[in-house]
């Protein structure tokens, strides 16, 4: 292929067509405990068992799946708490509604995907007024770090997960659910707890890290196309 001579030709830029976002942690302020809630279903000794043999993160809902039921019950009944009391105390991540807007002026669309409860979701919607289109909870399943969410928002979008970035604060769920789509990911890591060495030399590797959602708009400018 030739080129106008004079012409620079820069590789051409990524189309982005979808963000799908986490929400707790992402866009909202973490206000649940997950610590404290682990540590509440499971029991002292066994939450720091599992700890140690899960450096980047304890996937609870997997953990709990082989419990017996009357186990099982008891445990997402605690879950249940301690996602109540977060919700009392739920705030929007600052950096959110400017992105949103952001998004909505390029038509880009806006997606959810959260292991929390409907409920929680239809809360957050309510309660800040943004809308997320398709909107997945813990109720579709499989939940991330599966990538069937993902990919059943890009089917309803009509888009190939290769024009989607998924964005959130939890590398094992988020980024490992993008990643297996085949879509880009960004990694919202506000307090550097993703900078320690051991986590580096991890296979699983975002795309693109921000400290806070702000940095969002201009790293979407700059590294796609963001023509309709
Ligand atoms: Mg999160």
């Amino acid at each position: 292929m030739s080129t106008l001579a004079g012409h620079s030709v820069s590789p051409a830029k990524a189309r982005l067509r979808g963000v799908v976002f986490d929400m707790d942690g992402t866009l909202t302020v973490p206000v649940i405990d997950f610590p404290a809630m682990y540590c509440s279903v499971l029991g002292e000794n066994e939450y720091n068992r599992v700890k140690a043999e899960n450096p980047s993160g304890i996937d609870i809902l997997h953990h709990i799946e082989k419990w017996s039921p009357e186990k099982q019950k008891k445990a997402y009944q605690i879950i249940a708490d301690f996602e109540r009391q977060g919700l009392e105390r739920l705030q929007i991540m600052p950096g959110a509604a400017e992105l949103c807007g952001f998004l909505d002026s390029k038509k880009i669309r806006r997606g959810l995907i959260t292991r929390n409860v409907k409920e929680s979701v239809d809360l957050f919607h309510e309660r800040f007024g943004v809308t997320f289109s398709p909107a997945l909870s813990r109720e579709f399943r499989p939940c991330k770090p599966d990538p069937a969410p993902l990919l059943h928002i890009c089917s309803t979008w009509e888009v190939q997960p290769t024009e989607v970035m998924m964005v959130g604060d939890s590398l094992k769920d988020d980024v490992a659910c993008g990643k297996r789509a085949g879509a880009f990911t960004c990694l919202l890591d506000e307090k550097g707890r993703y900078d320690s060495p051991h986590l580096a030399n991890l296979d699983l590797q975002p795309d693109f890290k921000v400290s806070s959602l702000t940095e969002v708009c201009s790293l979407l400018e700059s590294k796609f196309d963001l023509t309709p």
